[in-house]
């Protein structure tokens, strides 16, 4: 099939894409302001695939400054978006360990005995300590409290209403299709196959979708931004060495909540020193809340689910949620590399923006205005030569869409945040103080500290625990586990001095009832497995298996010899699997034993 533009991936870059470039294509008397080449006298083929089996399925925040968003929609706050309310009170919050169950450094542990000494001269409740001033550049003043999933099907009904741009959810992209260096569409996934992908009843090719310019806005762990990288490189000196997996439960406050709309807390500290909390309130008594895991936690056994539910039982916390009930939950990574993440922007036929193309400020946590408005950049580069009727070569893409990139706040602001971060690699205390350094300066100092692949620096679950759990215990729990196809934290945490978790059937749901609960984990037939162990024999020998850890929806869990099983009914998608492996690969030493590719399915919620 042939089209003008073809897209990859339906989030806020490609909404920002589509809403500018969409509201310019028809004149006002229904004429084409701009003539197709694929099929001339009708206005530009402009045709966008999405992943998800539905727009806005997906997990992520928000809350944002809205400034790109503003920018598109100045009269945001009037359009009633579900959800959505103005940022009022922030917070930042250190929180203290009431169990003495996390792995604290001395440093930590020191600076934790001085302020329950001070807690009478304090700000401090609940095992919390407020900071007295949150940093301007962490501020979301003047910005929105959304729900990301409502923000883009409102979006998506705006672009659609325009008659200009067709989006079709359900439809993963499998590959870019690259003849000599030029990229020249797309092929979406076959169907009707096994799970290895060999053809089988009602097999179904994906087409190919060839076109002149193919955007891609797969976020941070799309499968034909991994493929470009893999096929043009990455600029000399970049890489997408850092990461986190953010999980997030939107839930009912209680009926007496006195938790107000756009209220908006940040913490840090527990259940781990290195793992950061949000929780963000929308109207009608509806939170959103969760926790980032980054790269950087050294630890093999970094569950998002169970940290975050010690999270939610934080004293501080738990009398907000107590009495509150989940509605949906979901897991998605986010691309920690910012501006040395960032790949090669354009080339012949296709343009990056969003997350994949490292629009993320690592500083200030933001994503979704950055993504925005790279997707803003875009459309009025392809104006500009549609216009001029110029052909989208990487010369002319460079000379309209890089150079705006370039000159854009974005720009500005991700250069500020590009090593803010980098003291997270020698310890939280350290990277906190970084991050501080470089968000007051504007970027002008900060520590330094070199990001490394997680496989280099995750230990060994004997060596991470061997002055709390013995090699002969962890053996006899690896034994234990293996035989019921579980992973392998829990026991260990639980032997770790991590009290059980009060499961209440509401909140506090087990990992695998929340597969069920609210936005269902689904996953249609007929599709391949999209996570592949590449070689089986680093499974075989690998001791950590940190990838049956950190599943966030226990779809990969211990097999037969060594090799994990992957599930994928369960799977929601997140990526973490992808950057989390224990193996580097024989012939890139930057890629993991996993393939994270092109598949349907995964969480159905347009809540998160
Ligand atoms: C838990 C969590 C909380 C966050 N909180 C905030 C916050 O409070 N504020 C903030 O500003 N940012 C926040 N972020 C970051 C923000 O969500 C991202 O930066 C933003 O969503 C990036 O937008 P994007 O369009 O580049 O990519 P994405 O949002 O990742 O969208 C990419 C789209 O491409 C689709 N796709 C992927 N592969 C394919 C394929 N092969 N074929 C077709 N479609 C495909 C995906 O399904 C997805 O819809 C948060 C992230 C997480 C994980
Ligand atoms: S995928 Fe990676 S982490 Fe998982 S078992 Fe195989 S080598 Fe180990
Ligand atoms: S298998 Fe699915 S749910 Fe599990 S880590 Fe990988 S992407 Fe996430």
């Amino acid at each position: 099939m042939e089209a003008d533009i073809v897209c990859v991936g339906f989030g806020p870059a490609m909404a920002g894409f589509l809403t500018t470039l969409s509201k310019q294509l028809v004149k006002v008397d229904g004429a084409p302001a701009v003539e197709s080449a694929v099929l001339p006298g009708m206005p530009l083929q402009v045709l966008c695939y999405e992943r998800a089996d539905d727009i806005g399925f997906g997990v992520s925040g928000v809350v944002t400054r809205a400034r790109a968003l503003r920018a598109s929609f100045p009269e945001i706050e009037k359009a009633a978006i579900p959800m959505a309310a103005p940022v009022g009170e922030e917070k930042m919050l250190y929180l203290l360990d009431p169990h003495g169950a996390s792995r604290r450094s001395a440093a930590l542990r020191l600076a934790d005995a001085c302020i329950r000494a001070c807690q009478f001269v304090l700000p401090l409740e609940h095992y919390a300590l407020k900071l007295p001033w949150t940093p301007a550049f962490l501020h979301k003043r003047g910005g929105l409290v959304l729900s990301l999933g409502q923000f883009m099907q409102w979006v998506g009904a705006q672009v659609q209403n325009t008659g200009t741009v067709q989006i079709w959810p359900g439809t993963p992209v499998s590959q870019p299709l690259i003849e000599e260096n030029k990229v020249v569409g797309v092929r979406l996934l076959d169907q009707g196959v096994d799970k290895q992908g060999r053809p089988a009843d009602g097999f179904t090719p994906g087409m190919d979708i060839h076109a002149a310019l193919t955007v891609v806005g797969d976020g941070p762990v799309g499968p034909i931004g991994q493929e470009l990288n893999a096929h043009f490189g990455l600029p000399e000196g970049h890489h997408t060495r850092d990461w986190a997996v953010g999980m997030k439960f939107v839930v009912d406050l209680p009926p007496d909540t006195p938790l107000k709309p756009g209220t908006v807390l940040h913490t840090f500290g527990y259940p781990e020193p290195e793992l950061f909390g949000f929780l963000y309130v929308h109207p009608d008594r509806v939170a959103s809340l969760g926790i980032f895991v980054p790269s950087w936690f050294d630890s093999p056994v970094r569950t998002a689910y169970r940290y975050l539910q010690h999270w939610m039982l934080h004293p501080y916390l738990w009398r907000y949620l107590k009495g509150g009930k989940l509605r949906s939950w979901g897991a998605k990574t986010l691309g920690e590399s910012g501006k040395r993440g960032e790949p090669r922007l354009v080339g012949d036929g296709f343009a990056r923006i969003g997350e994949g193309s490292g629009s993320t400020n690592v500083l200030t946590g933001s994503g979704v205005d950055e993504a925005w408005a790279t997707g803003t950049l875009l459309a009025e580069a392809v104006l500009e030569l549609l216009k001029a009727k110029k052909p989208f070569t990487k010369e002319n893409l460079e000379a309209t869409y890089v150079h705006r990139r370039r000159a854009s706040w974005v720009e500005q602001e991700a250069n500020i945040a590009e090593k803010s971060r980098d003291g997270f690699q020698k310890g939280v205390v350290r990277g906190m103080i970084g991050m501080g350094l470089a968000g007051l300066t504007n970027g002008r100092f900060a520590f330094n500290g070199d990001p490394v692949p997680p496989w280099k620096r995750v230990p060994s679950i004997e060596e991470y625990y061997h002055s709390r759990v013995s090699r002969e215990k962890i053996a006899k729990l690896r034994h234990e586990c293996g035989t019921k196809c579980v992973s392998l934290h829990d026991a260990l945490m639980d032997k770790v001095g991590w009290p059980a978790i009060p499961f209440d059937g509401q909140l506090l749901v087990s990992h695998q009832d929340a597969l069920l609960v609210g936005g269902k984990v689904q996953a249609p037939a007929g599709y391949a497995d999209h996570v592949v162990f590449l070689y089986p024999e680093l499974c075989e020998k690998c001791g950590t298996k940190i990838c049956i850890e950190v599943c966030s929806g226990q779809a990969i869990t211990p097999g037969e010899g060594g090799v994990p099983n992957f599930d994928r009914e369960k799977c929601v998608h997140c990526g973490a699997c992808l950057w989390n492996c224990a193996q580097p690969l024989p012939y890139d030493s930057e890629r993991g034993n996993i393939a994270f590719r092109a598949g349907t399915g995964g969480l159905h919620s347009a809540e998160n």
